[in-house]
């Protein structure tokens, strides 16, 4: 029996700096204590055999773009991805086991792409260095599973530490990655991320949609990355929706690198002030939150939460709430009550914590 590859690849929250990533800020995740385990195995022929959640899917080793639907394409892309990066991949057997929930902005598909790379890497003999694995993981996604992604997931799931956020300026190629010291637990406070289990089929179409208008906005303003717009940006700008997405990524490019000083100081109160503002300026100014996402984050806020806000890419997913661990229960349960007597879903609620990014397991 050929040998077996097994990679642990968790997903990730951000913290603050959403939908900053192609836009070239700052963001501010963390991989999580929960993910993706893909384990895979060298086959003779050059097929790609897949079993995911009971389903199993064969897609041939070489598929192109276009070719492989739901989400094999996903695993297809990573093999695609790895060879136009002249990696050698073979056909292989992977198995893939999950507890991280699908669509909840926790990314699971940076998991999953990333779980395929690493693994269909090791069974071509290559060893990828972290930053050149995110790059093939994102091209994967963005080329070949179709979503204009940026590069934030791929590098928290690749390369966060234990108790800290990673900082990433989005500005170079590749973009610059640091380690920011963030402990909630030793602050007597936890992160709790509420999944509102809502799922709006608009989002990949408006998150296409938010990405044409920042690069509307940047070709107006004349710059290559709206986040390099000076602050006058938004009054030399006639559009009104062009004015708000700018003011978005202007004010949270703020917030980020406040948020960053925050943690620095332990100062948490601002930290979850800045939380909250970034939600309001998601929902106001880059219309991406919806009903169910603003009401957990007010009644996070009304139960205890320092702050609370949206995260991922918005229209359904989840909220991470900041909040003193003695509150964290009552906070649950109001969320969960306030949705009941809304007929919605009711919201699952987990403490995530700072951990880890990719592991090999064997
Ligand atoms: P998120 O990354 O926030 O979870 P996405 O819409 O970007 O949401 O990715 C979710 C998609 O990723 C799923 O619809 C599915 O196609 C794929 N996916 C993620 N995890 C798995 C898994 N364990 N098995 C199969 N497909 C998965
Ligand atoms: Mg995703």
């Amino acid at each position: 029996m050929s040998q077996i590859k097994q990679w642990f690849v968790p997903g990730r929250v951000n913290l603050i700096g959403e939908h900053l990533d192609y836009n070239g800020g700052i963001t501010l995740p963390f991989a999580i204590d929960r993910g993706v385990t893909v384990k895979a195995r060298r086959r003779d022929d050059d097929r790609l055999a897949l079993w995911s959640d009971g389903e199993h899917v064969q897609v041939p080793v070489a598929a192109q773009p276009g070719e492989v639907e739901g989400w094999a394409a996903y695993v297809a892309g990573a093999a695609w991805a790895l060879r136009a990066a002249g990696h050698p991949v073979g056909g292989a057997d992977l198995v893939i086991e999950s507890n991280l929930p699908q669509g909840a902005g926790l990314s699971s598909s940076a998991a999953l792409v990333c779980g395929a790379v690493l693994t269909l890497a090791d069974l071509g003999g290559t060893d990828l260095d972290r930053h050149d694995a995110a790059a093939i993981a994102q091209l994967a996604e963005t080329d070949f599973v179709g979503v204009p992604v940026g590069r934030m997931d791929q590098l928290a799931v690749l390369l966060s530490q234990p108790g800290h956020a990673l900082a990433i300026d989005h500005r170079p190629d590749p973009p610059a990655t640091s380690d920011v010291p963030c402990d909630p637990a030793a602050a007597g406070l936890a992160l709790a991320v509420i999944d509102t289990r809502t799922r709006h089929a608009l989002a990949s179409g408006e998150f296409t949609a938010r990405r044409a208008e920042c690069q509307a906005a940047c070709d107006e303003l004349g710059v290559e990355q709206l986040a390099a717009a000076p602050v006058d940006a938004v009054l030399r700008l006639t559009d009104p929706t062009l004015v708000k997405r700018t003011r978005h990524v202007i004010t949270e490019q703020t917030r980020a690198r406040g948020a960053i000083r925050a943690l620095g100081a332990g100062a948490w109160t601002q930290l979850g002030g800045m939380l909250f503002s970034s939600h309001e300026s998601l929902r106001d100014d880059y219309e991406v939150s919806c009903p169910e996402l603003d009401l957990a984050v007010e009644v996070a806020l009304e139960h205890g939460a320092l702050g609370a806000r949206m995260t991922g890419g918005g229209f359904g997913g989840g909220v991470i709430a900041l909040v003193p661990v003695e509150r964290a229960a009552g906070m649950a349960a109001a969320v969960g009550e306030a949705f009941a007597r809304r007929d919605l879903p009711a919201p699952v609620v987990a403490p995530v914590r700072p951990s880890p990014g990719a592991t090999l397991v064997r």
